[in-house]
C-alpha cells in the first residue's frame, strides 16, 4: 500500500500549507501536458493526485491516518487505487484543477494548462464553502447511419458516483454527528489580526465547510458517496453527424458536500453508409444509367436517406456526372436550421457484352451518326485541328 506521505515527500506532521506545497511542486514536474506519453509520469501523477485528495481533506486524512488508503478510497472520489486507466487520469487531472483553480467548464481540455501557468483562475472546481463539483464524464457511442438521420433514443449503464442515500450526503451517521468546526466555530474562515489588518482564509480544518464529523456514515464511510451503476438514457437528436459531442447536464459524479454534479460528455460516431454519402446536411448518391436511358431521357426513382422515395426525371442528352438536387431531401438539421438536399451524380455506363444482333443494330446507327450529336467531340477535334495549321 502506498504512503501518501511519502509519495509527496513530507512528514506525517506536515501542514496543509506543506501539503499543497509538495503538490505543487510534484505536479508540475509529472503534469502529462510536459511528459506526453511517458507512463511513468502518468503513474507518478496519479499518484501524488491522490495522495494530495486525501492528505489535503482533513476529513478524508483523518481517516487515512487512522485506517489506511483502503479506508479513504472505498467512499472517496478517486478511481481507487491503482485502477489505472483514463477514468483515474481525469480525476488527477480534476485534482490538479480544484488545487490551482482554472477553468473546467466547456470541455475540450486545451486551456487548462495556460490558465495554471498564467496565474489568477479563479476556483471554480472547490469553493470557499467546500462545496466540490463532481466530475465529468465521458463515453462514446457508434451508431448506424439511418439512426444518425432519424434520431435515437440509447440505454447506456455508466458507473457513477451517486449521493450516498443513507446520509443523504452529509457522510455523517446522525445529524448528531456534525460538529461545529472548533477552529473556525462554524464560520468556515479564520481571521487573523496583524496590526490594524484583519484577513481572513479558509478554514484549513473544516475546508470552509464550518463543521466536521465525529462518526462517519457506515455506508459511504464519510465520503458522502458512493459508487453506483446508473442507466441513462441518451437522447440523439436527428441529423447528428460523426464525431459530434452531446452533453448531458448533471450526469457525472455527484458533487462533495453540496457542490453540483459533473455532466456526461457522449462522443457520437456515425458508420458510414455503403450506398449514401454524408456531407454536411447534403447526402450524395451515385446513380448509373445506361446509354440509351441517359440519350432518350427516363425516370427513376431512388431511395431517400429518411426511407422515402425520390422520383426524378433524367432529361434527354444528360451527360455522364451531371448533379441533380433533389431539395429538402437532404438530412434535418441537427439544430433546427432545415433540411439539407440530396445530390444525385449521374453516371452513364457504355454498354458491355454485347450481343452480335445488337452490334448491328448500333453499327446502323453510327453510319447515322451526325457531327452534332456529340457537341463535345465535335469541339475537340477542332480544336486539335487548329493546333496544325
Ligand atoms: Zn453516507
Ligand atoms: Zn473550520
Amino acid at each position: 500500500m502506498s504512503d501518501y506521505y511519502k509519495v509527496l515527500g513530507i512528514s506525517k506532521e506536515a501542514s496543509q500549507e506543506d501539503i499543497k506545497k509538495a503538490y505543487r511542486k510534484n505536479a508540475i514536474k509529472y503534469h502529462p501536458d510536459k511528459n506526453s506519453g511517458d507512463p511513468t509520469a502518468e503513474k507518478k501523477f496519479k499518484e501524488i493526485s491522490e495522495a494530495y485528495e486525501v492528505l489535503s481533506d482533513e476529513k478524508k486524512r483523518q481517516i487515512y491516518d487512522q485506517y489506511g488508503a483502503d479506508a479513504v478510497n472505498a467512499g472517496a472520489g478517486m478511481g481507487g487505487a491503482g485502477a489505472g486507466g483514463f477514468s483515474s487520469m481525469e480525476e488527477a487531472l480534476r485534482t490538479f484543477m480544484g488545487a490551482f483553480g482554472g477553468s473546467q467548464g466547456g470541455g475540450g481540455g486545451g486551456g487548462m494548462f495556460d490558465s495554471f501557468f498564467g496565474g489568477g483562475g479563479g476556483f471554480e472546481g472547490q469553493q470557499d464553502n467546500g462545496a466540490r463539483q463532481g466530475a465529468s464524464k465521458k463515453m462514446q457511442i457508434t451508431i448506424p447511419f439511418e439512426e444518425a438521420v432519424k434520431g435515437v433514443e440509447k440505454e447506456a449503464s455508466i458507473t457513477n458516483y451517486a449521493l450516498c442515500e443513507k446520509c443523504d450526503g452529509s457522510g455523517a451517521a446522525s445529524s448528531s454527528a456534525i460538529k461545529k468546526c472548533t477552529r473556525c466555530h462554524g464560520s468556515g474562515q479564520i481571521h487573523q489580526s496583524r496590526g490594524f489588518f484583519s484577513m481572513a482564509s479558509v478554514c484549513s480544518t473544516c475546508h470552509g465547510a464550518g463543521k466536521t464529523i465525529t462518526d462517519p456514515c457506515t455506508e459511504c464511510r464519510g465520503a458522502g458517496r458512493l459508487k453506483k451503476k446508473q442507466q441513462v438514457t441518451i437522447k440523439i437528436p436527428a441529423g447528428i453527424d460523426n464525431g459530434m459531442r452531446l452533453r448531458l447536464a448533471g450526469h457525472g459524479d455527484a458533487g462533495e458536500g453540496g457542490g453540483p454534479p459533473g455532466d456526461l460528455y457522449v462522443y457520437v460516431s456515425v458508420e458510414p453508409h455503403h450506398f449514401f454519402q454524408r456531407q454536411g446536411d447534403d447526402v450524395f448518391v451515385e446513380l448509373p444509367i445506361g446509354f440509351t436511358e441517359a440519350a432518350l431521357g427516363c425516370k427513376k426513382e431512388i431511395p431517400t436517406p429518411l426511407g422515402e422515395t425520390a422520383r426524378v426525371n433524367i432529361p434527354e442528352g444528360t451527360q455522364t456526372d451531371k448533379m441533380l438536387r433533389v431539395k429538402g431531401e437532404g438530412i434535418t438539421n441537427v439544430h433546427g436550421q432545415g433540411k439539407g438536399d440530396l445530390l444525385i451524380k449521374v453516371i452513364v455506363e457504355t454498354p458491355v457484352r454485347l450481343s452480335d444482333e445488337q452490334k448491328e443494330i448500333l453499327k446502323s446507327f453510327a453510319a447515322l451518326e451526325k457531327e452534332q450529336n456529340s457537341p463535345r467531340k465535335k469541339n475537340f477535334f477542332e480544336k486539335i485541328k487548329s493546333l496544325f495549321v
